[in-house]
């Protein structure tokens, strides 16, 4: 029951807070990472030490958050949120700091976009548990310096190439999370309509694995989707046809492919000629940030072999045309 009473709020967040593996046993897929971070965890416990500084990378909703707190979880340890965006001078990040205690878990998101003195303070931070507080400006500043208790910071970024190579450098365990297969997706649609007490087939499930995205988010953001659709048009039970039928509705295409997904596939075979065509042109024909097309859309369309990287610009697979049910103009790139 107390998992569904925040969603009687309507509250959708808090929804796929419930939804959160809490353990690594209960994390699904992702099975090196989790190895590698549970003897991680496991030499820090025995040493009781607070465990070497995380990076956890890989496109938007894969379980970064996840991780940083479970790793918190398991340690015993309060986890402190914050993310780059939110921190854009320095000042910030000392009082951030400042208020840590010995062997707490800082989590920063987006932490590519923190300022840049911010990310010097960090590096000191990271390494020697100490920052300088610069008080005052120009001539005048002095340089106060604070200790900070040792804490492990996971760090979360869509992409660890866009950390400068020092940030990178000053984390002990670097993890990239990769899109999960259906299986594992499979999986996690099952283990949420269990705590969320809905009723699916197993092709029902199936059918919702397959067009998730290679992503746990949207999995769980579908099966709710589904969910309304089986109580409101059907009888409750999600099917297969149900689960078809609703996903239709949402424009949620068989591959699982979204609307930018499909934008970004549009324009580049039908105004692009299938390229080559660089990313920010891209960007500006579907009306998006380059970010959001670089590091959420591309890493998906790569993944499905339909766009390829070329030093000159990105180019359409034949599997894309055929996506799109156009045949690959003569001379196309590939
Ligand atoms: P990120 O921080 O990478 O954007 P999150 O950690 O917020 O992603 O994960 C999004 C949602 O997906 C979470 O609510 C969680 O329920 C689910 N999820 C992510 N990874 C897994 C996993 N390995 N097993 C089960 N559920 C997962």
């Amino acid at each position: 029951d107390h998992l569904l009473a925040p969603e009687a709020l309507g509250d959708e967040r808090a929804v796929e807070a419930a939804l959160r593996p809490r353990s690594l046993e209960e994390v699904v897929g992702q099975h090196r990472v989790r190895d590698q971070l549970g003897l991680v965890l496991e030499a820090a416990r025995l040493r009781e030490r607070a465990p070497d500084h995380v990076l956890l990378s890989g496109p938007p909703g894969l379980g970064k958050t996840t991780l940083a707190m479970i790793i918190a979880h398991e340690m015993g340890a309060p986890l402190r949120l914050t993310s780059g965006p939110a921190i854009t001078h320095a000042g910030d990040l000392a009082a951030i700091l400042s208020g840590m205690n010995e062997g707490d878990v800082l989590f920063i998101d987006e932490i590519h976009r923190m300022s840049r003195p911010a990310e010097e303070m960090l590096y000191m931070a990271m390494e020697d548990f100490r920052v300088d507080v610069v008080i005052g400006k120009g001539p005048g500043a002095t340089a106060i310096p604070l200790e900070i208790p040792p804490f492990t910071l996971v760090g979360a970024t869509t992409r660890a190439g866009l950390l400068p190579g020092p940030l990178r450098d000053r984390f002990g365990f670097t993890a990239q999370l990769e899109f999960y297969d259906a299986s594992d997706l499979d999986l996690i649609v099952h283990r949420s309509a269990r705590l969320l007490e809905v009723s699916l087939t197993p092709e029902g499930a199936a059918e919702i694995a397959s067009r998730s995205r290679g992503t746990p988010r949207i999995a769980n953001r579908l099966l709710r989707r589904v969910r309304d659709y089986a109580q409101v048009r059907a009888d409750g039970v999600v099917t297969h046809e149900v689960a078809e039928r609703a996903l239709d509705l949402y424009e949620v295409d068989p591959l699982g492919l979204d609307r930018l997904d499909r934008g970004v596939l549009d324009a580049l075979c039908r105004r692009f000629g299938g390229g080559p065509v660089g990313i920010s042109t891209l960007a500006v024909a579907v009306g998006e940030e380059r970010e959001t097309v670089e590091e959420v859309a591309e890493p998906f369309l790569v993944r499905l072999g339909f766009l390829a990287r070329t030093p000159r610009g990105r180019v359409a697979t034949p599997a894309a045309w055929a996506h799109l049910g156009l045949s690959a103009p003569e001379g196309a790139p590939l």
